[in-house]
């Protein structure tokens, strides 16, 4: 399963990431110190948001998805582990 950590050393409590998260019922909370908290990590759905809308790259994906991408020639397996 993907694991999702927030560098608390980086994040600046705005909560974007809390607002804008796709999934259901969202993979975050506000926790009681203001941080983000990964609430419901099973529900992410992998679409990286959050790290779009996170001004300072506090948010870590690992072990989220594999990308193949294929064409007439050869298939290329990508794997994005640990980069974002
Ligand atoms: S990758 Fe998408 S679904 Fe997963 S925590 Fe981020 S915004 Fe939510
Ligand atoms: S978007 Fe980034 S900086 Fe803002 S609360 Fe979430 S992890 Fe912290």
């Amino acid at each position: 399963m993907v694991k999702i950590r927030i560098d608390l050393d980086k994040c600046k409590q705005c909560l974007n990431c809390v607002r804008a998260c796709t999934a259901f019922d969202g993979v975050y909370d506000e926790g009681p110190d203001g941080y983000p908290v990964v609430a419901r990590p099973e529900e992410c759905v992998q679409c990286l948001i959050c790290h779009t809308v996170c001004p300072t790259n506090a948010i870590i994906h690992e072990d989220y998805r594999e990308t193949v991408i294929i064409n007439p020639d050869k298939v290329i397996v990508e794997r994005y582990r640990n980069m974002i």
